[in-house]
Protein backbone atom coordinates (compact mmCIF):
# COMPACT_ATOMS: atom_id res chain seq x y z
CA UNK A 1 0.00 0.00 0.00
CA UNK A 2 1.70 3.16 -1.10
CA UNK A 3 2.43 6.36 1.38
CA UNK A 4 5.17 8.32 -1.19
CA UNK A 5 6.94 10.19 1.72
CA UNK A 6 7.75 6.63 3.15
CA UNK A 7 8.50 4.77 -0.10
CA UNK A 8 10.62 7.14 -1.51
CA UNK A 9 12.45 8.50 1.63
CA UNK A 10 12.84 6.34 4.28
CA UNK A 11 11.60 2.97 3.42
CA UNK A 12 14.93 2.39 2.08
CA UNK A 13 16.62 3.12 4.60
CA UNK A 14 16.07 -0.23 6.07
CA UNK A 15 18.25 -2.11 4.11
CA UNK A 16 21.02 0.40 4.33
CA UNK A 17 24.42 -0.12 6.48
CA UNK A 18 25.91 2.56 5.81
CA UNK A 19 25.72 5.91 8.43
CA UNK A 20 22.88 8.26 7.63
CA UNK A 21 23.59 10.51 10.79
CA UNK A 22 26.79 11.71 12.23
CA UNK A 23 26.24 13.33 16.08
CA UNK A 24 28.52 15.98 17.33
CA UNK A 25 30.29 13.68 19.60
CA UNK A 26 31.56 10.95 16.08
CA UNK A 27 28.60 8.72 17.19
CA UNK A 28 27.46 7.53 13.84
CA UNK A 29 23.87 5.92 13.13
CA UNK A 30 23.09 3.67 10.22
CA UNK A 31 20.44 3.93 8.08
CA UNK A 32 18.89 1.04 9.24
CA UNK A 33 19.40 1.65 13.01
CA UNK A 34 17.39 4.97 12.05
CA UNK A 35 14.70 2.98 10.12
CA UNK A 36 14.20 1.07 13.52
CA UNK A 37 13.81 4.27 15.34
CA UNK A 38 11.11 5.59 12.95
CA UNK A 39 9.47 1.71 13.63
CA UNK A 40 9.71 2.50 17.49
CA UNK A 41 8.34 5.75 16.87
CA UNK A 42 5.28 5.08 14.53
CA UNK A 43 4.46 2.04 17.46
CA UNK A 44 4.75 4.81 20.05
CA UNK A 45 2.67 6.97 18.49
CA UNK A 46 -0.09 5.02 17.46
CA UNK A 47 -0.13 3.59 21.21
CA UNK A 48 -0.44 7.06 22.17
CA UNK A 49 -3.85 7.15 20.05
CA UNK A 50 -2.33 8.60 17.22
CA UNK A 51 -4.47 7.61 13.89
CA UNK A 52 -4.33 8.27 10.48
CA UNK A 53 -5.07 12.60 9.79
CA UNK A 54 -4.77 13.36 12.83
CA UNK A 55 -1.86 16.24 14.27
CA UNK A 56 1.35 15.28 15.72
CA UNK A 57 2.69 18.72 17.37
CA UNK A 58 6.01 18.97 18.97
CA UNK A 59 8.44 21.80 20.46
CA UNK A 60 11.56 19.44 21.01
CA UNK A 61 15.37 19.57 20.67
CA UNK A 62 16.98 18.48 17.32
CA UNK A 63 18.01 14.66 17.48
CA UNK A 64 17.49 11.60 15.64
CA UNK A 65 14.75 11.10 17.88
CA UNK A 66 13.11 14.11 16.59
CA UNK A 67 13.76 13.59 13.06
CA UNK A 68 12.37 9.97 13.46
CA UNK A 69 9.47 11.35 14.73
CA UNK A 70 8.52 13.66 11.50
CA UNK A 71 9.42 10.33 9.60
CA UNK A 72 7.21 8.25 11.62
CA UNK A 73 4.14 10.81 11.76
CA UNK A 74 3.99 10.96 8.02
CA UNK A 75 4.65 7.06 7.86
CA UNK A 76 1.32 6.29 9.86
CA UNK A 77 -0.37 9.05 7.91
CA UNK A 78 -0.47 11.82 10.30
CA UNK A 79 0.52 15.59 9.82
CA UNK A 80 3.69 16.63 11.68
CA UNK A 81 3.76 19.98 13.39
CA UNK A 82 6.92 21.05 14.56
CA UNK A 83 6.94 24.35 16.79
CA UNK A 84 10.29 26.34 17.18
CA UNK A 85 11.76 26.04 20.71
CA UNK A 86 11.71 29.49 21.38
CA UNK A 87 8.00 30.00 21.74
CA UNK A 88 7.02 30.88 25.33
CA UNK A 89 3.32 28.93 26.68
CA UNK A 90 1.11 31.81 25.49
CA UNK A 91 2.58 31.77 22.17
CA UNK A 92 2.48 27.36 21.91
CA UNK A 93 -1.52 27.93 23.23
CA UNK A 94 -2.36 29.55 20.08
CA UNK A 95 -0.96 26.77 18.32
CA UNK A 96 -2.00 23.85 20.07
CA UNK A 97 -6.13 25.51 19.90
CA UNK A 98 -5.93 26.10 16.39
CA UNK A 99 -4.64 22.85 15.52
CA UNK A 100 -5.61 20.45 17.69
CA UNK A 101 -3.47 17.93 17.66
CA UNK A 102 -4.13 14.20 19.65
CA UNK A 103 -0.13 14.49 20.81
CA UNK A 104 2.34 17.38 21.67
CA UNK A 105 5.50 16.58 22.34
CA UNK A 106 7.72 19.04 24.45
CA UNK A 107 10.87 18.79 26.54
CA UNK A 108 10.74 17.49 30.36
CA UNK A 109 12.09 20.74 31.84
CA UNK A 110 8.96 22.52 29.98
CA UNK A 111 6.25 20.06 30.82
CA UNK A 112 5.09 21.71 34.26
CA UNK A 113 4.64 25.31 32.11
CA UNK A 114 2.94 23.90 29.18
CA UNK A 115 0.45 21.50 31.15
CA UNK A 116 -1.90 24.18 31.29
CA UNK A 117 -2.29 25.10 27.57
CA UNK A 118 -1.71 21.57 26.69
CA UNK A 119 -4.79 20.57 28.88
CA UNK A 120 -6.60 19.24 25.57
CA UNK A 121 -4.45 16.69 23.77
CA UNK A 122 -1.75 14.27 25.25
CA UNK A 123 0.91 15.92 26.45
CA UNK A 124 4.54 13.44 26.83
CA UNK A 125 7.96 14.23 27.18
CA UNK A 126 11.17 13.65 25.31
CA UNK A 127 14.78 15.18 25.60
CA UNK A 128 17.73 15.54 23.39
CA UNK A 129 19.08 12.22 25.10
CA UNK A 130 16.23 9.99 24.16
CA UNK A 131 14.69 10.99 28.12
CA UNK A 132 11.17 11.88 29.30
CA UNK A 133 7.89 9.92 29.09
CA UNK A 134 8.22 9.72 24.99
CA UNK A 135 11.69 8.52 25.03
CA UNK A 136 10.39 5.55 27.47
CA UNK A 137 7.80 4.88 24.78
CA UNK A 138 10.11 4.80 22.25
CA UNK A 139 12.52 2.60 24.01
CA UNK A 140 10.21 -0.28 24.80
CA UNK A 141 8.08 -0.19 20.99
CA UNK A 142 9.45 -2.68 18.58
CA UNK A 143 10.45 -1.73 15.45
CA UNK A 144 8.44 -3.55 13.33
CA UNK A 145 5.64 -1.32 11.67
CA UNK A 146 3.44 -1.41 8.55
CA UNK A 147 3.19 2.59 6.97
CA UNK A 148 -0.49 3.62 6.62
CA UNK A 149 -1.32 4.37 2.87
CA UNK A 150 -1.95 7.95 1.78
CA UNK A 151 -2.38 9.33 -1.58
CA UNK A 152 0.03 12.14 -2.73
CA UNK A 153 -2.12 15.13 -1.67
CA UNK A 154 -2.68 13.98 1.82
CA UNK A 155 -1.41 16.10 4.31
CA UNK A 156 1.96 15.00 5.47
CA UNK A 157 3.02 18.51 7.35
CA UNK A 158 1.27 21.79 8.84
CA UNK A 159 4.45 24.70 9.39
CA UNK A 160 2.35 28.13 10.59
CA UNK A 161 3.75 30.93 9.56
CA UNK A 162 4.74 34.07 11.15
CA UNK A 163 0.85 35.87 11.60
CA UNK A 164 0.92 39.45 10.27
CA UNK A 165 -1.82 40.22 13.04
CA UNK A 166 -0.45 38.13 15.26
CA UNK A 167 -1.87 35.41 14.21
CA UNK A 168 -0.02 32.45 12.52
CA UNK A 169 -1.05 30.69 9.97
CA UNK A 170 -0.74 27.09 9.69
CA UNK A 171 0.73 26.03 5.90
CA UNK A 172 -0.92 22.78 4.91
CA UNK A 173 2.10 20.70 3.35
CA UNK A 174 1.04 17.47 1.29
CA UNK A 175 3.25 14.16 0.44
CA UNK A 176 3.12 15.46 -3.11
CA UNK A 177 4.52 19.45 -2.26
CA UNK A 178 7.47 17.93 -0.17
CA UNK A 179 8.75 15.13 -2.44
CA UNK A 180 8.34 17.06 -5.58
CA UNK A 181 10.53 19.88 -4.16
CA UNK A 182 13.21 17.27 -2.55
CA UNK A 183 13.56 15.59 -6.43
CA UNK A 184 13.77 19.26 -7.96
CA UNK A 185 16.41 20.29 -5.49
CA UNK A 186 18.69 16.90 -5.08
CA UNK A 187 18.67 17.07 -9.12
CA UNK A 188 19.36 20.98 -9.24
CA UNK A 189 22.14 20.61 -6.79
CA UNK A 190 23.49 17.51 -7.56
CA UNK A 191 23.27 15.55 -4.53
CA UNK A 192 24.74 11.78 -4.50
CA UNK A 193 25.03 8.99 -1.72
CA UNK A 194 28.34 10.21 -1.70
CA UNK A 195 27.54 13.51 0.12
CA UNK A 196 28.21 14.39 3.31
CA UNK A 197 25.39 17.54 4.53
CA UNK A 198 26.43 19.46 7.46
CA UNK A 199 23.24 19.91 9.13
CA UNK A 200 23.01 22.54 12.10
CA UNK A 201 19.72 24.23 11.13
CA UNK A 202 16.76 23.89 13.57
CA UNK A 203 14.68 21.03 12.05
CA UNK A 204 11.25 22.73 13.25
CA UNK A 205 11.68 24.89 9.87
CA UNK A 206 11.19 24.08 6.46
CA UNK A 207 14.95 25.39 5.62
CA UNK A 208 16.38 22.45 7.79
CA UNK A 209 13.70 20.09 8.16
CA UNK A 210 12.73 19.50 4.56
CA UNK A 211 15.06 21.14 2.49
CA UNK A 212 18.00 20.05 4.31
CA UNK A 213 17.29 16.57 5.50
CA UNK A 214 14.82 15.71 2.99
CA UNK A 215 17.30 16.31 0.01
CA UNK A 216 19.84 13.94 1.79
CA UNK A 217 17.44 11.78 2.87
CA UNK A 218 16.56 11.29 -0.89
CA UNK A 219 19.49 10.60 -2.32
CA UNK A 220 20.93 8.57 0.08
CA UNK A 221 23.63 10.38 1.35
CA UNK A 222 24.80 11.07 5.28
CA UNK A 223 24.13 14.55 7.14
CA UNK A 224 26.27 15.37 10.13
CA UNK A 225 23.73 16.36 12.76
CA UNK A 226 24.62 19.06 14.74
CA UNK A 227 21.75 21.10 17.45
CA UNK A 228 22.61 24.13 16.41
CA UNK A 229 24.57 26.50 14.27
CA UNK A 230 27.74 26.41 16.83
CA UNK A 231 31.08 28.19 14.87
CA UNK A 232 33.95 25.99 16.41
CA UNK A 233 31.88 22.84 16.05
CA UNK A 234 31.37 23.57 12.58
CA UNK A 235 34.76 24.24 11.91
CA UNK A 236 35.68 21.26 13.69
CA UNK A 237 33.14 18.76 11.60
CA UNK A 238 33.92 20.68 7.90
CA UNK A 239 36.75 18.62 6.47
CA UNK A 240 34.02 15.75 6.82
CA UNK A 241 31.03 17.11 4.86
CA UNK A 242 30.89 17.69 1.33
CA UNK A 243 28.03 20.06 1.55
CA UNK A 244 26.60 23.41 3.61
CA UNK A 245 23.03 24.67 3.72
CA UNK A 246 22.66 27.57 5.49
CA UNK A 247 20.80 31.08 6.63
CA UNK A 248 22.69 34.19 5.86
CA UNK A 249 23.92 34.49 9.23
CA UNK A 250 26.20 30.85 9.17
CA UNK A 251 28.36 32.74 6.33
CA UNK A 252 28.64 35.84 7.83
CA UNK A 253 29.81 34.04 11.41
CA UNK A 254 32.19 31.87 9.51
CA UNK A 255 34.08 34.75 7.86
CA UNK A 256 34.68 36.48 11.16
CA UNK A 257 36.41 33.31 11.84
CA UNK A 258 39.72 33.11 10.74
CA UNK A 259 39.91 29.78 10.92
CA UNK A 260 37.49 29.62 8.30
CA UNK A 261 39.88 29.52 4.75
CA UNK A 262 40.78 28.25 1.63
CA UNK A 263 42.47 25.69 2.99
CA UNK A 264 39.29 24.24 5.00
CA UNK A 265 37.17 24.54 2.50
CA UNK A 266 38.94 23.37 -0.44
CA UNK A 267 37.62 20.15 -0.51
CA UNK A 268 33.29 21.56 -0.08
CA UNK A 269 31.36 21.05 -3.46
CA UNK A 270 28.53 22.89 -2.32
CA UNK A 271 27.31 26.25 0.12
CA UNK A 272 23.69 27.25 -0.16
CA UNK A 273 22.14 29.85 1.67
CA UNK A 274 18.55 31.16 1.86
CA UNK A 275 15.55 32.00 4.72
CA UNK A 276 16.64 35.47 4.43
CA UNK A 277 18.96 38.02 1.93
CA UNK A 278 22.87 37.15 1.47
CA UNK A 279 24.40 40.24 1.14
CA UNK A 280 25.77 40.82 -2.05
CA UNK A 281 28.76 41.94 -0.09
CA UNK A 282 29.05 39.00 2.02
CA UNK A 283 28.92 36.62 -1.40
CA UNK A 284 31.72 38.58 -2.65
CA UNK A 285 34.04 38.24 0.82
CA UNK A 286 32.92 34.27 0.84
CA UNK A 287 34.49 34.18 -2.58
CA UNK A 288 37.16 35.90 -2.04
CA UNK A 289 38.23 34.00 1.12
CA UNK A 290 37.55 30.67 0.15
CA UNK A 291 37.28 31.09 -3.80
CA UNK A 292 33.72 29.19 -3.58
CA UNK A 293 30.38 31.49 -4.91
CA UNK A 294 27.89 30.34 -2.24
CA UNK A 295 24.20 29.61 -4.20
CA UNK A 296 21.13 31.59 -3.12
CA UNK A 297 17.70 30.22 -3.04
CA UNK A 298 14.32 30.97 -2.34
CA UNK A 299 11.96 29.69 -0.43
CA UNK A 300 9.39 30.18 1.87
CA UNK A 301 7.28 28.06 4.32
CA UNK A 302 3.78 27.44 2.12
CA UNK A 303 5.45 27.03 -0.93
CA UNK A 304 8.60 24.86 -0.12
CA UNK A 305 11.82 26.29 -2.56
CA UNK A 306 10.68 28.65 -5.73
CA UNK A 307 14.12 29.93 -7.04
CA UNK A 308 17.51 28.80 -7.37
CA UNK A 309 21.20 30.51 -8.38
CA UNK A 310 22.23 27.57 -11.01
CA UNK A 311 24.66 24.73 -10.14
CA UNK A 312 26.25 25.23 -13.15
CA UNK A 313 26.27 28.76 -14.71
CA UNK A 314 26.88 32.15 -12.61
CA UNK A 315 25.70 32.33 -9.12
CA UNK A 316 24.90 36.08 -9.54
CA UNK A 317 25.10 37.68 -5.97
CA UNK A 318 22.03 39.15 -4.53
CA UNK A 319 20.20 37.83 -6.89
CA UNK A 320 17.48 34.38 -6.11
CA UNK A 321 18.32 32.21 -9.52
CA UNK A 322 15.83 31.04 -11.33
CA UNK A 323 12.64 29.04 -10.71
CA UNK A 324 12.77 25.78 -9.97
CA UNK A 325 12.01 22.90 -12.53
CA UNK A 326 8.00 22.58 -12.47
CA UNK A 327 7.63 25.88 -10.85
CA UNK A 328 6.35 29.17 -12.40
CA UNK A 329 6.56 32.60 -10.86
CA UNK A 330 5.21 35.87 -12.70
CA UNK A 331 5.58 39.23 -10.85
CA UNK A 332 2.43 41.56 -10.92
CA UNK A 333 1.49 44.97 -10.04
CA UNK A 334 -2.02 46.12 -9.85
CA UNK A 335 -3.37 43.18 -11.50
CA UNK A 336 -0.82 42.77 -14.54
CA UNK A 337 2.35 41.32 -15.27
CA UNK A 338 5.07 44.16 -15.05
CA UNK A 339 8.34 43.74 -17.52
CA UNK A 340 11.56 42.89 -16.31
CA UNK A 341 13.32 45.13 -14.87
CA UNK A 342 10.06 46.22 -12.42
CA UNK A 343 9.12 45.92 -9.28
CA UNK A 344 5.96 43.57 -8.57
CA UNK A 345 4.86 41.21 -5.94
CA UNK A 346 5.83 37.77 -6.86
CA UNK A 347 3.57 34.61 -7.31
CA UNK A 348 4.27 31.48 -7.83
CA UNK A 349 2.37 28.18 -9.29
CA UNK A 350 3.90 24.88 -9.02
CA UNK A 351 3.75 21.06 -6.90
CA UNK A 352 5.71 22.66 -4.38
CA UNK A 353 2.69 25.31 -3.75
CA UNK A 354 0.82 24.11 -0.48
CA UNK A 355 -3.08 23.18 0.08
CA UNK A 356 -3.85 26.11 1.58
CA UNK A 357 -3.98 27.23 5.33
CA UNK A 358 -5.26 24.82 8.27
CA UNK A 359 -8.67 26.23 8.85
CA UNK A 360 -8.44 29.27 7.51
CA UNK A 361 -10.22 29.23 3.80
CA UNK A 362 -10.41 33.04 4.33
CA UNK A 363 -6.45 33.64 4.24
CA UNK A 364 -6.32 31.05 1.76
CA UNK A 365 -8.68 32.52 -0.70
CA UNK A 366 -6.88 35.97 0.21
CA UNK A 367 -3.26 34.33 -1.00
CA UNK A 368 -4.09 31.66 -2.91
CA UNK A 369 -5.76 32.00 -6.48
CA UNK A 370 -8.28 29.35 -7.76
CA UNK A 371 -6.36 29.02 -10.52
CA UNK A 372 -2.86 27.64 -8.26
CA UNK A 373 -0.97 30.71 -8.16
CA UNK A 374 -0.35 31.69 -4.54
CA UNK A 375 0.69 35.42 -3.64
CA UNK A 376 3.95 34.79 -1.80
CA UNK A 377 3.92 38.89 -0.77
CA UNK A 378 7.41 39.40 -1.24
CA UNK A 379 8.29 42.13 -3.84
CA UNK A 380 10.65 41.17 -6.44
CA UNK A 381 12.50 41.66 -9.84
CA UNK A 382 13.49 39.90 -12.78
CA UNK A 383 16.72 41.38 -14.24
CA UNK A 384 17.94 41.21 -18.01
CA UNK A 385 18.79 37.80 -17.92
CA UNK A 386 16.36 36.30 -15.88
CA UNK A 387 17.60 36.48 -11.97
CA UNK A 388 15.16 37.19 -9.57
CA UNK A 389 15.95 39.62 -7.30
CA UNK A 390 14.05 40.13 -4.07
CA UNK A 391 13.56 43.54 -3.37
CA UNK A 392 11.28 43.93 -0.17
CA UNK A 393 8.59 42.25 1.48
CA UNK A 394 5.31 43.83 1.19
CA UNK A 395 4.32 42.48 4.41
CA UNK A 396 7.12 44.17 6.71
CA UNK A 397 8.71 40.80 8.37
CA UNK A 398 12.12 41.18 10.05
CA UNK A 399 13.71 38.30 9.60
CA UNK A 400 16.74 38.39 11.74
CA UNK A 401 19.40 35.35 12.40
CA UNK A 402 16.75 33.55 9.63
CA UNK A 403 13.82 33.84 12.10
CA UNK A 404 10.47 35.90 10.98
CA UNK A 405 9.52 38.42 12.82
CA UNK A 406 6.26 40.64 12.10
CA UNK A 407 6.59 44.00 14.05
CA UNK A 408 3.23 43.73 14.56
CA UNK A 409 3.18 40.83 16.71
CA UNK A 410 5.74 42.70 18.95
CA UNK A 411 4.49 46.37 18.73
CA UNK A 412 1.01 44.42 20.24
CA UNK A 413 2.92 43.65 23.70
CA UNK A 414 5.43 46.70 23.55
CA UNK A 415 2.29 49.11 23.94
CA UNK A 416 1.10 47.04 27.03
CA UNK A 417 4.09 47.79 28.79
CA UNK A 418 4.04 50.77 31.09
CA UNK A 419 4.45 54.28 30.13
CA UNK A 420 4.11 53.63 26.36
CA UNK A 421 1.42 54.89 24.17
CA UNK A 422 3.00 53.07 20.06
CA UNK A 423 5.31 51.94 18.92
CA UNK A 424 6.89 51.06 15.90
CA UNK A 425 8.64 47.81 15.14
CA UNK A 426 11.31 48.09 12.24
CA UNK A 427 14.22 45.51 11.11
CA UNK A 428 17.74 47.48 10.96
CA UNK A 429 20.89 45.96 8.90
CA UNK A 430 23.14 44.23 11.64
CA UNK A 431 26.35 42.86 11.39
CA UNK A 432 25.83 39.24 12.57
CA UNK A 433 22.06 38.74 12.50
CA UNK A 434 21.07 40.59 8.64
CA UNK A 435 18.84 42.46 10.52
CA UNK A 436 17.82 43.06 13.93
CA UNK A 437 14.55 44.06 15.64
CA UNK A 438 14.62 47.98 16.71
CA UNK A 439 11.33 49.60 18.34
CA UNK A 440 10.83 52.68 18.23
CA UNK A 441 8.41 54.24 21.44
CA UNK A 442 6.27 56.58 21.99
CA UNK A 443 5.24 58.05 25.98
CA UNK A 444 1.86 58.33 27.09
CA UNK A 445 1.45 62.20 27.60
CA UNK A 446 3.32 63.52 30.81
CA UNK A 447 4.76 59.79 30.94
CA UNK A 448 8.54 58.64 30.50
CA UNK A 449 9.13 55.49 29.33
CA UNK A 450 12.27 53.58 30.70
CA UNK A 451 13.47 51.45 27.68
CA UNK A 452 15.51 48.51 30.13
CA UNK A 453 11.86 48.23 32.15
CA UNK A 454 10.36 48.18 28.39
CA UNK A 455 12.25 45.43 27.20
CA UNK A 456 12.58 43.29 30.76
CA UNK A 457 8.91 43.31 30.43
CA UNK A 458 8.74 41.66 27.10
CA UNK A 459 10.72 38.50 28.94
CA UNK A 460 8.07 35.27 28.53
CA UNK A 461 5.35 37.03 26.67
CA UNK A 462 7.84 36.85 23.37
CA UNK A 463 9.91 34.64 22.12
CA UNK A 464 13.74 35.79 22.10
CA UNK A 465 14.21 36.02 18.82
CA UNK A 466 11.31 38.54 18.49
CA UNK A 467 12.09 40.95 21.10
CA UNK A 468 14.15 44.58 20.07
CA UNK A 469 17.65 44.39 20.66
CA UNK A 470 17.48 47.82 21.19
CA UNK A 471 14.87 50.77 21.33
CA UNK A 472 14.36 54.15 21.07
CA UNK A 473 11.97 56.94 22.07
CA UNK A 474 10.67 59.93 20.06
CA UNK A 475 8.12 62.12 20.42
CA UNK A 476 5.43 61.16 17.91
CA UNK A 477 6.19 58.68 14.52
CA UNK A 478 6.36 59.47 11.69
CA UNK A 479 3.20 59.13 9.63
CA UNK A 480 1.91 60.01 5.94
CA UNK A 481 -1.39 61.86 5.36
CA UNK A 482 -3.48 59.21 5.65
CA UNK A 483 -1.88 58.56 9.21
CA UNK A 484 0.23 55.58 8.25
CA UNK A 485 3.40 55.24 9.86
CA UNK A 486 6.08 55.56 7.76
CA UNK A 487 8.37 52.65 8.35
CA UNK A 488 10.86 53.02 5.58
CA UNK A 489 12.03 56.46 6.88
CA UNK A 490 12.02 55.08 10.20
CA UNK A 491 14.44 52.41 8.79
CA UNK A 492 16.78 54.83 6.81
CA UNK A 493 17.24 57.15 9.74
CA UNK A 494 18.28 54.60 11.85
CA UNK A 495 19.93 52.34 9.12
CA UNK A 496 23.57 52.89 11.01
CA UNK A 497 22.37 51.94 14.61
CA UNK A 498 23.99 48.97 14.74
CA UNK A 499 26.52 49.24 12.48
CA UNK A 500 27.66 52.84 12.47
P1 LIG B 1 9.75 31.35 5.80
O1 LIG B 1 8.32 31.13 5.54
O2 LIG B 1 10.11 31.40 7.23
O3 LIG B 1 10.60 30.38 5.09
O4 LIG B 1 10.12 32.79 5.24
C1 LIG B 1 9.92 33.06 3.92
C2 LIG B 1 10.36 34.44 3.56
O5 LIG B 1 11.77 34.55 3.72
C3 LIG B 1 10.12 34.71 2.10
O6 LIG B 1 8.80 35.07 1.86
C4 LIG B 1 11.12 35.80 1.82
O7 LIG B 1 10.61 37.05 2.25
C5 LIG B 1 12.28 35.42 2.73
N1 LIG B 1 13.35 34.74 2.01
C6 LIG B 1 13.59 33.43 1.87
N2 LIG B 1 14.69 33.19 1.14
C7 LIG B 1 15.17 34.41 0.80
C8 LIG B 1 16.29 34.87 0.06
N3 LIG B 1 17.16 34.02 -0.47
N4 LIG B 1 16.46 36.20 -0.09
C9 LIG B 1 15.58 37.07 0.44
N5 LIG B 1 14.52 36.72 1.18
C10 LIG B 1 14.31 35.40 1.35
Amino acid sequence: MPNPLYDTLFAPLASRDSRLLILSDGTEVTGRTFHGLIGRAANALRAAGVGPSDRVAVQIAKSPEALAIYAATVSIGAAFLPLNTAYTPPEVAYFLENATPRLFLCEPAKAASLAGVASRTTLKTLDSEGGGSFGADLSDAATAFTPEPRTPSDLAAILYTSGTTGRSKGAMLTHANLLSNAESLAQLWRFTSDDVLLHALPIFHTHGLFVASNVSLLTGGAMIFLPGFDPDAVLRLLPQATTLMGVPTFYTRLLDDKRFDRALTAHMRLFVSGSAPLLAGTHRQFQHRTGHRILERYGMTETNMNTSNPYDGERRAGTVGFPLPGVELRIRAEGHAVPKGEVGVIEVRGPNVFAGYWQMPEKTREDLREDGWFITGDLGQLDADGYLQIVGRSKDLVISGGFNIYPIEVEMVLDEQPGVLESAVIGLPHPDFGEAVFAVLVAKRGETVDIAAVLEGLQGKLARFKQPKSALVLSELPRNAMGKVQKADLRKTYAGWFNP
